[in-house]
């Protein structure tokens, strides 16, 4: 979330506003492709159980699918990462009237505006089956586009992603929902507090029919404060820094897509398998050395494995993202070290990333490289370090192994 002062002279984005006080119900993809199953059903069309999902999907969109009896059908993307127009006609080719929905996000997790869209989503309508638009990627769209137009039925938006709330106080995420008007009469009711033309028949999302009274406000003063320009700023904000940290990073890395004119929407991918390839150098060795530097790896192995996926956001100073980008120039030049045989594969500062206080502090230093280079690899770490409390786990182990960190009770009293 963006801390500099909001004018105060605001109007606020209607649009918004309007949706966050129409639409009533907090967004559960599930429930939100029901209303897609009854509105086929209702119309006679109980076959319809195929949903249509681009292999640039997030992992939660199959879920969705399967958690209401349909069978997904993945649709290829294209090198430049978009829905593959071709696989997409030749999968509704193959599965006719069983087509029930297409899920697809825009601008897509590959980190690209599909310039199709349109044309997807008119195949889909073509087959008589519903198009479902993840919102997660608004940070690339409020203000700028008009995701009514692309040809959606049913969308929602990520409050989380977008609007400053935290991922639903731990549970799911919520958020506005916004169908077609065909979809109305399917959308979920409530049982106690009744909801306006809604059918009971449909069934209920949550205990709260209007979600959480504690965090939707939050959500709702970020767009106030922030206004119609604001919001407008922060999307422009949020495509400029990703396509900075894309640039910059792009002198060092290879970038995995790029759309037409060689630019990103709200994040990349930074492409990590060739140098693994002639390093032996792993991505997770990369996220871990970030570590020492101070900073959070990005999202890594999603949703291409041995990558970065790199959403930088409006609310990084160009300092900051200066700060990474040096952090992982720096990390290029140390793979570049273990390459030429400067560092041996197995002693070198990415390999044993990250390292803790206790590493450096003890008196046995065995390394090849020097303490300063393990812990101070940059020069604003020298007057301000974040210390990794712990080296690495075998996280294989952890997930295969449930092991309770609870002691009893009595133990305290021994
Ligand atoms: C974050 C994200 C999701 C997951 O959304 P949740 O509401 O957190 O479950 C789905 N799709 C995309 C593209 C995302 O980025």
């Amino acid at each position: 979330m963006r801390h500099e002062k909001t004018n105060s002279n605001i109007s606020t984005p209607q649009v918004l506003l309007a949706v966050m006080n129409a639409f009533y119900t907090i967004y559960n993809r599930p429930e939100d492709l029901k209303s897609i199953k009854r509105y086929s059903e209702a119309k006679g069309e109980t076959q319809r159980d195929i949903c249509l999902i681009p292999a640039s999907a997030h992992g939660t969109n199959p879920a969705s699918a399967m958690m209401v009896s349909m069978k997904v059908v993945v649709v290829a993307c294209d090198d430049k990462g978009n829905v593959d127009i071709e696989d997409l006609k030749a999968k509704i080719e193959e599965h006719g009237d069983r087509v029930a929905a297409l899920m697809v996000t825009y601008p897509s997790t590959h980190g690209v505006f599909e310039e199709g869209i349109r044309e997807v989503c008119d195949l889909v309508h073509q087959a008589g089956g519903q198009v479902y638009i993840d919102g997660a990627n608004m940070n690339a769209l409020i203000g700028v586009a008009a995701p009514g137009q692309f040809g959606g039925d049913v969308s929602h938006l990520n409050l989380h992603k977008t609007f400053c709330i935290p991922h639903g106080g731990g549970g799911p995420g919520m958020g506005p929902i916004a169908v077609g008007e065909h979809l109305k009469p399917y959308l979920a009711a409530h049982p106690v507090t009744e909801v306006p033309e809604t059918n009971l028949d449909n069934g209920t999302i949550s205990a709260a029919p209007w979600g959480s009274a504690s965090i939707l406000p939050i959500s709702w003063m970020y767009i106030r404060m922030m206004g119609k320009q604001g919001m407008k700023q922060a999307t422009e904000m949020a495509i400029l820094n990703a396509n900075y940290v894309a640039k910059k990073l792009g002198e060092h890395y290879s970038l995995l897509y790029t759309g037409t004119n060689g630019f990103v929407a709200h994040e990349c991918l930074v492409d990590l398998r060739p140098l693994k390839e002639a390093s032996g150098i792993t991505e997770e060795d990369i996220a871990k050395r970030l570590m020492d530097f101070g900073f959070h790896s990005p999202t890594m192995s999603f949703p291409v494995a041995g990558t970065l996926m790199i959403e930088p956001t409006e609310s990084e100073s160009k300092d900051e993202l200066d700060r990474f980008i040096e952090a992982m120039a720096t990390i290029r030049q140390e793979v570049e070290d273990v390459t030429s045989g400067k560092y041996t594969p197995e002693d070198n500062p990415l390999h044993n990333a990250p390292h803790t206080l206790e590493d450096v502090m003890s008196d046995e230093w065995a390394h090849s490289y020097s303490r300063d280079i393990a812990a101070r690899p940059a020069a604003w770490l020298k007057e301000h370090k974040v210390w990794p409390a712990a080296n690495r786990i075998d996280n294989v182990y952890g997930d295969r192994n449930l092991i309770c960190s609870c002691p009893p009770i009595e133990s305290y009293a021994e």
